[in-house]
């Protein structure tokens, strides 16, 4: 498998170095040459497999023979080591629970496998790898937590000092070992800026092997198409396929699902939910699409204005408008829907959302009123805790902490703090 650039180079990749790049060198994004189609029988007998060989027959088509099977297998089998439960809400929506991984988000998936590849891909560079974040929140646990203990490889990540929330800092800096967090007094814009100086520095890029793990790398977007493979695979009713429902902001989780539909796994229809940041949506109306600036929402892993993954989307349905229309809708939901959601479901279902789950519900709710002979299943982005900021005032009591944080809680942050000045930055990294 072979992957080209977004921006039309006739340049091609295979996963090896699409996954060591992350960007295409004009600056596109990679995407895969063809998409591959299921094995016969595969979907009829999905009951039949692990979730590890549904995860590997997914994938391997699009890391062909950059890795070699049994590697590719372990990869895998570490990349998924926990539950990816279906759970019923109301009698018409489901969800399905991504949140049982190391940082309590559906990150985790991509950071895990993406790190494993990585780390297979450089041992035969002999020179260490390091791997620059900047994070404004969840992005960055994933990743720490994905790359800890990885040989060859180390991480920094660069946080902004105070404006992440107290359980993002700890998942951050409390690991230690090939895993380096240096907390910036500014915001998140000065620490991207701090990562882009470091890649565009010649010098610096001559003594070290730097590497980003951004969001757009294949090694991170493709693995999101495991969850809808489980989310099918737990739905009794096989005949009638649920629509699914995706909390989105950059579009990559809901961009690896369609390509799971496009390999032959059968789903009704996408929805797009999305909060205030709606230029997804306006496409979707109107046809033309226009980038806006991010405006702050209560789901801030969505605040995105201008999605980089919206162009995979239209690469896959070759951009074709009324293709696109055909298989996904989107709606937006506001601050004032998001709460009440969130508080209806609790107190209604005894179920409790985190803010991105609640967007998906209203998202799922609204189209189900306009189609209600379906069925649908929301992905429930993230663990109710993280946001617990958000969620305890509007149910009026406490989340309740899951025993993968009470270890790190009590755990001591260790940052390197640093003014957002790129000498001392560079200084740091070459020491
Ligand atoms: C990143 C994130 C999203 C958005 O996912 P995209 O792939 O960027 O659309 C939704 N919910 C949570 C909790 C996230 O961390």
């Amino acid at each position: 498998m072979l992957y080209y650039s977004t921006n039309k180079q006739t340049l091609r990749a295979d996963f090896k170095e699409a996954t060591i790049k992350g960007q295409a060198p004009d600056k596109g994004l990679y995407f895969p040459e063809s998409i591959p189609q299921l094995p016969a029988g595969f979907i009829e007998n999905i009951d039949l497999f692990s979730k590890e060989e549904i995860a590997f027959t997914a994938i391997q088509p699009f890391v062909g023979d950059t890795i070699p099977t049994e590697v590719l297998k372990k990869i895998v089998a570490e990349t998924i080591n926990f539950d990816f439960p279906l759970v019923q809400i109301t009698d018409d929506i489901y969800s399905l629970e991504l949140f049982h991984g190391p940082t309590l988000a559906f990150k985790d998936v991509g950071a895990r496998f993406m790190s494993r590849c990585l780390g297979y891909f450089v041992q035969d560079i002999n020179k260490q790898v390091t791997v620059l974040v900047a994070t404004s929140g969840d992005t960055g646990g994933a990743v720490a937590s994905g790359f800890y203990g990885v040989e060859g490889v180390n991480v920094v990540i660069l946080y902004p000092s105070g404006k992440v929330s107290s359980v993002q800092e700890l998942q951050l800096t409390t690991l230690g070992k090939n895993i380096t967090a240096i907390e910036i007094d500014g915001n998140f814009d000065d620490c991207q800026q701090l990562v882009k100086q470091a890649f565009a520095d010649e010098k610096l890029n001559e003594e070290l092997f730097l590497t980003s793990a951004n969001s757009i790398n294949v090694a991170r977007w493709l693995p999101q198409q495991f969850y809808y493979f489980y989310a099918f695979q737990q739905w009794t009713d096989k005949k009638n396929p649920p629509v699914i429902c995706v909390p989105s902001g950059n579009f990559g989780n809901i961009c690896a699902g369609m390509v799971a539909y496009l390999q032959g796994l059968p789903v009704k229809h996408f929805v797009a939910a999305v909060n205030a940041n709606d230029s997804v949506y306006k496409y979707l109306q109107t046809g033309t699409y226009q980038s806006q600036q991010a405006v702050a929402t209560l789901s801030n892993a969505m605040d995105v204005g201008n999605p980089s993954n919206f162009i995979r989307m239209m690469e896959l349905f070759k951009h074709e408008y009324p293709a696109v229309k055909n298989a996904v809708s989107s709606f937006s939901i506001t601050d004032a829907e998001t709460k009440a959601t969130l508080k209806d479901t609790f107190n209604r279902n005894s179920y409790l959302l985190d803010p991105h789950g609640a967007v998906a519900f209203a998202g799922l709710e609204k189209y189900l009123k306009q189609h209600p002979s379906d069925k649908g299943i929301i992905l429930e982005t993230a663990h109710p805790v993280k946001f617990y900021d958000v969620v305890e005032p509007v149910i009026e009591q406490p989340v309740e902490r899951p025993a993968s944080i009470l270890g790190i809680l009590n755990k001591k942050k260790e940052s390197v703090r640093m003014n957002p000045e790129y000498q001392s930055f560079k200084e740091y990294l070459l020491s």
